[in-house]
């Protein structure tokens, strides 16, 4: 994956969409991807399987969130 110093990850998309809509992107992907902690089993495996929907890899719990990040 592309990743630069100015977007990161959002390197990916190369010189489309315009800088600060990659930007916005890339803030995110972090949002997004940052450990959350599970409500019912404490352990930091919440995952996002749908918008709003995040499932936690070791107790099996699903929970309703935000669409980007668990809270
Ligand atoms: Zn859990």
């Amino acid at each position: 994956m592309a990743r630069t110093k100015k977007v990161g990850a959002a390197g990916r998309y190369g010189s489309r969409y315009g800088r600060s809509i990659r930007k916005k992107v890339l803030k995110v992907e972090i949002e997004k991807n940052k450990k959350v902690a599970c409500p019912h089993c404490l352990n930091e495996k919440l995952h996002r399987v749908a918008s709003g929907v995040w499932l936690c890899k070791k107790c099996g719990l699903k929970v309703a969130g935000k669409a980007y990040k668990p809270k």
